[in-house]
């Protein structure tokens, strides 16, 4: 029989309303299995870790995302993969961080929770959770079908470092523009092989040192030296720069002068695109042709979430600034394409 083990962090999914002030506050997961008795049906073993503080995603940080490693790492060998119930608001960060830190992973790492609590008549999370724990569990030839970090949010499965929240108000909370969802799930759940990666083999390695000594530096026509250079000199390592189109910047030479001198000094600059699709190509217009020249990073086709989390786990693991460069422009997860 199948072992899963849900870790239950906390979001709407298990969320009640208090009868007094309305207010949306999270309840234990005991209280959600009451909500769930189908649960008991499921032909697996299901393993519950409920974090002591039950927290909305808005309050969560990279000491609960290294606690969530080490809890996988703990239960890796005894199961044949996980759910773990997050509030939507930040799973695409908490699911991209954890692509990076959990290394030549061979088992499912589903994240899930909902719009509605499940306490709702018209919930959507009684669907999530259920579907997720199938993909859990679901194997071929002895072995696990989706060996990777994904979201499972209204019928799709997405790689959990390709998607976005970017609805608050509809069941299909989730987007991954830029790569295929991995399954779809409807009268049969249907995985899209070519695009699910597979292990290769070697050791399962946990990393849990992330450093968010990180900045961001989001563009618009009229941003001031002032702003610029305020962002640029703030005492951090990295800096996601958030660009224009296919990584395009102003060419004013204060502001090419300052990026300059951040690099000189040591920083690592990544540009990623404002765009939601498409890729960052440097050198393809002149406005970043000069980017590539002073080294500016090239974050091809990825998510912001995925963006910050990867510069946190590369100076978590690096102090050379070139080598952060370098792995940051490489595809270590499947989080970006190389264009
Ligand atoms: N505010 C909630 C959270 O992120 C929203 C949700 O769960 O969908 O925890």
């Amino acid at each position: 029989m199948s072992q899963i083990l849900i870790i239950y962090t906390g979001g709407t999914i298990g969320m009640m309303s208090d009868p007094k002030t309305k207010v949306l506050r999270p309840i234990n997961f005991e209280q959600i299995m009451e909500n769930v008795p189908e649960l008991e049906k499921l032909n697996c073993k299901i393993m519950v870790h409920s974090f002591e503080q039950i927290i909305d995603s808005s309050n969560m940080n990279p000491e609960i995302w290294s606690e969530l490693a080490h809890l996988i790492k703990d239960n890796y060998d005894h199961v044949d993969g996980f759910v773990i119930l997050h509030g939507s608001d930040t799973m695409a960060f908490t699911a991209s961080a954890l692509s990076f830190m959990l290394e030549n992973l061979a088992k499912p790492v589903i994240f899930t929770g909902s719009q509605l609590p499940i306490s709702a008549i018209r919930t959507d999370a009684k669907e999530n959770l259920m579907t997720s724990i199938e993909i859990a569990k679901a194997k071929k030839h002895e072995r696990s079908r989706v060996p990777e970090v994904c979201i499972y949010f209204d019928y799709k499965l997405f790689r959990g470092n390709r998607a976005f929240k970017y609805n608050s108000s509809k069941f299909e909370a989730f987007r991954s523009p830029n790569y295929p969802i991995l399954a779809e799930s409807g009268v049969h759940l249907k995985f899209s092989i070519n695009d699910i990666r597979q292990p290769i083999d070697a050791p399962f390695t946990v990393h849990r040192d992330l450093v968010s000594d990180v900045a961001v530096l989001k563009l618009y026509p009229g941003i001031s030296p002032k702003v610029v250079e305020t962002i640029l000199n703030a005492d951090v390592r990295g800096i996601v720069m958030e660009t224009f189109g296919a990584g395009n910047t102003t060419t004013d030479k204060w502001f090419t002068d300052l990026l300059k001198n951040a690099i000189n000094s040591g920083k690592v600059i990544l540009d990623i695109s404002q765009c939601k699709v498409g890729t960052v190509e440097l050198g393809r217009y002149e406005t970043s042709k000069e980017l590539k020249d002073m080294g500016v990073a090239n974050g091809y086709d990825m998510t912001y979430e995925a963006a910050i989390t990867k510069m946190m786990y590369l100076l978590g693991q690096y102090r050379e600034p070139l080598m952060i460069k370098e792995l940051l422009e490489t595809d270590l997860r499947g989080e970006l394409t190389v264009s």
